[in-house]
């Protein structure tokens, strides 16, 4: 069996509320061997802990700002929108994977998450708490178009899944990781410093990138390989659950 990729839900929170996962994010989990599961936020957390025990993966994808209340700040006036259920959902979801070693991979907000929730800290609007020569993040040409440059660190998971210390990105986000949560070391920067791409070295697969790989596999196909190694991940990850289970039936 395909192991299972939990992807929290966004929320829009109007009269009518909607949760919701953009397309590309559930072809990717499908393209590269995994069986997409939406996770929307939800009142009681246990239910939430409880639903976790059914996946083997979980990927954070992009979306509106954090509440700088998470990593300790108050909001600067640059703030962009914020949603405390949204919030709520992801900070458990991201908390309990990394407590439980489960398979973790963020997309842009999700890169953000998951920094947060290992107690790093984020920039709240980069065009305001950054001074100098800074590129454009918040891209106006095509949405799979890479815009600019980034490199990768030698002997990262990002270097292995892109094959090269060097790549071009697309990028959509005036937030950044400042300091890089408990045990995670910074892969990727563009060339105005800002982060770009983070991983764990005390876990199987906890990895952020700042972009959108779901939206560039189109047209660089070696962008699938990030998601690619996320469910080899959480394929180990579930043969280990089950081999645990056996052993307590017997
Ligand atoms: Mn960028």
């Amino acid at each position: 069996m395909k192991p299972i990729i939990g992807i929290t839900c966004g929320h829009t929170p109007d009269a009518n509320g909607r949760y919701y996962v953009n397309e590309p994010y559930v072809k990717c989990v499908e393209a590269a061997g995994g069986v997409p599961l939406l996770l929307p936020g939800m009142g009681d957390e246990r239910d939430t802990r409880e639903v976790m025990q059914y996946v083997d993966g979980i990927l954070l994808p992009g979306g509106v700002d954090l509440d700088p209340v998470h990593f300790g700040e108050e909001p600067l006036e640059g703030l962009g929108t914020v949603n405390p259920e949204w919030d709520r959902l992801e900070l458990v979801v991201a908390r309990l994977a990394l407590e439980r070693d489960l398979p973790i991979l963020g997309i842009c907000r999700g890169i953000q998450l998951l920094n947060v929730a290992a107690g790093g800290s984020l920039y709240q609007d980069i065009p305001s708490q950054i001074n100098g020569q800074r590129i454009q993040h918040s891209q106006r040409a095509p949405r799979w178009h890479p815009t600019h440059t980034i490199t990768i660190e030698r002997g990262s998971l990002l270097e292995q899944a892109l094959g090269t210390p060097k790549a071009r990105v697309n990028s959509f986000h005036h937030q950044a990781v400042k300091i890089p949560g408990v045990g995670f070391s910074i892969t990727a920067k563009s060339r105005d410093g800002i982060i770009e791409g983070l991983e764990s070295h005390s876990h199987r697969f906890a990895c952020g990138v700042q972009w959108h790989p779901e939206l560039m596999v189109k047209h660089y196909p070696e962008q699938l390989e990030l998601f690619r190694k996320l469910i080899a991940s959480a394929t180990s990850f579930r043969q280990a659950r089950s081999h645990d289970g056996q052993n307590r039936e017997k």
